[in-house]
Parts: structure tokens; C-alpha cells; sequence
């Protein structure tokens, strides 16, 4: 059951057990997605000079302000994901020795999201139509549940608005009515990040390994079966490790979103009903007291002392 930011926080604030019962697991995806709807991106960190015009292009696409803007207009590049930075290229260099590598870190939009099953309000979805993993403003309450289920430290929770907000890539879902498909793709100059369907991703990985052994890394694409395999793929010439990219085993992550609502039911529930049993004792002692002082204001004409 999905609820709303404002029933949810109705029910928690106001002094009912009931209002734990609302906090239900989220619904992963109810079917897997096929490969050939599924849309993600592939980047092959041979191809990538580090320009960064796919960050400049995500950050106008998302019409997100830069945190640090200096005084002549331009602005300096985050050094990892915030809550104004939904993609990021960051730099590897192998210690004593020139091997480098650029590395383009953004959300992997799981097959199986451990987000999505770690948001207890179904703010965090994966859409049928494509699986891409979507965040709904009206359903989150700023829990921060998804940053502590997400393996990749996607998420990052916008601390200086006032009204909670999320932030984490989104595919630019919201350029895909009018034709237009993820803006870091469409302005790379090199290639080095593409967009596709999951399918053709995949076989294009492996047509580039095939055609340059020894070039990539363990002849492998990783998030092919990573955590259950994501939307999003990497081909690189330095291990995956050294690029920042978690050593995963095949299994989905999901579970991961299901411990946290272990967690959250086990530990948080019952502070909650203790929360919401002191609650309603207080507010019926001041029921009862307001009731006393206006039977003697009646009496004694004085005005109630409350
Ligand atoms: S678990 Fe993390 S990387 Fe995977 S879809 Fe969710 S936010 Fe993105
Ligand atoms: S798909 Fe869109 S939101 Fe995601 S990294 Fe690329 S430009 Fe940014
Ligand atoms: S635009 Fe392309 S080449 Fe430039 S940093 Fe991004 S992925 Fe690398």
C-alpha cells in the first residue's frame, strides 16, 4: 500500500499505534522487466577523456544549482555525488605507476533495487514501461531509508530544503515525453557514455571485448550480473574495484531494502507505540483537567486555569 508524505506523517504524529501499520514494504518491481525494454546506459572508461560536459549537461537537464558558484559566473565541479550533483566523473590514478582512469558514477537503476525495496512509503519506484528507477516527491517523507539500502551510495538526501528531497539520477525520465533521452549521452563527445535498451548495451559490451582482447579488464562487464545486474554497465581497462565500484556478488540486492525494514519494524515500532501510548495519556490527563477547571469556572466564575 502506498500512502502519501501527508497521511504517513498524520498517522505518526498523531498518537497512534495504527500509525505503524502503515509503514508496509514497498513493491519492487511486480515483474521482471525484459532486457529490450529495459533502459540504461553503457560507459566505457576507455573512451572517456574526463571533460565532464556530460556533468555540465546533467546538472542544466536537471535544473540543479551548483553548490559552489564563484564570482564570475562559473562554478566549481563537485567531487562527488550531492544533493546538486546527480552525475560525477571522478579521476583514478594507480599509485607508481601512469595507468589512469576516469570513472562516471551515477545511479546503476538495479534490476532489482534495494532502494525501492528499502523505502517503507513507495516513494522510490521502478517503472514497468522501462526500469528506471524513479523517485516521488509526494510520497517521501525524507526517511532516508534508500541511502542506507543502496549499495552504490546513490541517493543523497538534500539537507538545505526545507521541503525533504532525494536526489538521485532519474534517466531524465522527464525529457523522455518530448523525445529526448539521458542529456550526459547525448553531449559526450567521445562516446564514452551511450544510451540503449539493457540488451543492446550488453552485446555491444561484448562486441568491444571481443574485438580488443586483453584491452578490458577480466574480459567482463560489470553489471552484467552484479547484484542481480543493473541497467547501467561498465567496460573498463583498470579493475572495477579501483574505480570505485563495489565488489558484488550475483545475488539481488533487494534484500537489502528488506533488512532495513527489518530493522524498522523490529526497533522502530515499538518506540513508536510507546510514543503514541504516552501520547494519549497525556492528552486525555489534559482532557480531564480541562474538563475540571471548566466545571469550576462554572461554579466559581472565574476564568478556567488550564
Ligand atoms: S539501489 Fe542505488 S544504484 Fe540501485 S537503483 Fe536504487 S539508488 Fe540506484
Ligand atoms: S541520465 Fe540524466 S540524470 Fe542521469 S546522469 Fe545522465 S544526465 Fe544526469
Ligand atoms: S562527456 Fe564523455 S568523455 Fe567527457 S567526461 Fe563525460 S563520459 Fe567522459
Amino acid at each position: 500500500m502506498n500512502v502519501d508524505r501527508r497521511q504517513a506523517l498524520q498517522a505518526m504524529l498523531g498518537g497512534t499505534a495504527g500509525g505503524v501499520a502503515l509503514l508496509t514494504p514497498a513493491e519492487a518491481a511486480a515483474s521482471p522487466i525484459d532486457d529490450r525494454d529495459a533502459l540504461g546506459m553503457l560507459y566505457d572508461a576507455t573512451r572517456c577523456t574526463g571533460c565532464k560536459a556530460c556533468v555540465t549537461a546533467c546538472t542544466a537537464a536537471n535544473d540543479l544549482v551548483p553548490d559552489t558558484v564563484l564570482s564570475n559566473g562559473r562554478w566549481q565541479m563537485p567531487t562527488d555525488l550531492n544533493a546538486q550533483t546527480k552525475n560525477i566523473i571522478k579521476l583514478y590514478e594507480a599509485p607508481d605507476s601512469p595507468t589512469h582512469s576516469f570513472v562516471k558514477r551515477q545511479c546503476m537503476h538495479c534490476v532489482e533495487p534495494a532502494c525501492v525495496t528499502g523505502c517503507p512509503f513507495g516513494a522510490l519506484t521502478k517503472r514497468p514501461e522501462d526500469g528506471v528507477v524513479a523517485w516521488h516527491a509526494s510520497l517521501c517523507i525524507g526517511c532516508r531509508y534508500c541511502e542506507i539500502a543502496c549499495p552504490f551510495e546513490v541517493p543523497k538526501f538534500d539537507w538545505a530544503n526545507f521541503n525533504p528531497q532525494v536526489v538521485k539520477c532519474e534517466l531524465c525520465r522527464h525529457r523522455f515525453a518530448e523525445g529526448g533521452g539521458p542529456a550526459c549521452t547525448e553531449v559526450c563527445p567521445t562516446g564514452a557514455v551511450i544510451a540503449g535498451n539493457r540488451a543492446d548495451l550488453l552485446a555491444d559490451a561484448k562486441r568491444r571485448i571481443a574485438a580488443h582482447p586483453g584491452q578490458y579488464f577480466e574480459d567482463r562487464v560489470y553489471g552484467e550480473h552484479e547484484a542481480g545486474g543493473t541497467q547501467v554497465l561498465y567496460l573498463s581497462h583498470v579493475s572495477f574495484a579501483a574505480l570505485g565500484l563495489p565488489t558484488l556478488s550475483d545475488e539481488s540486492l533487494a534484500h537489502y531494502g528488506t533488512k532495513v525494514h527489518h530493522v524498522l519494524y523490529r526497533y522502530l515500532a515499538i518506540p513508536l507505540a510507546l510514543w503514541a501510548l504516552m501520547a494519549g495519556i497525556i492528552r486525555s490527563r489534559f482532557k480531564h483537567h480541562e474538563k475540571k477547571a471548566r466545571v469550576e469556572e462554572a461554579s466559581t466564575g472565574l476564568p478556567p486555569q488550564l
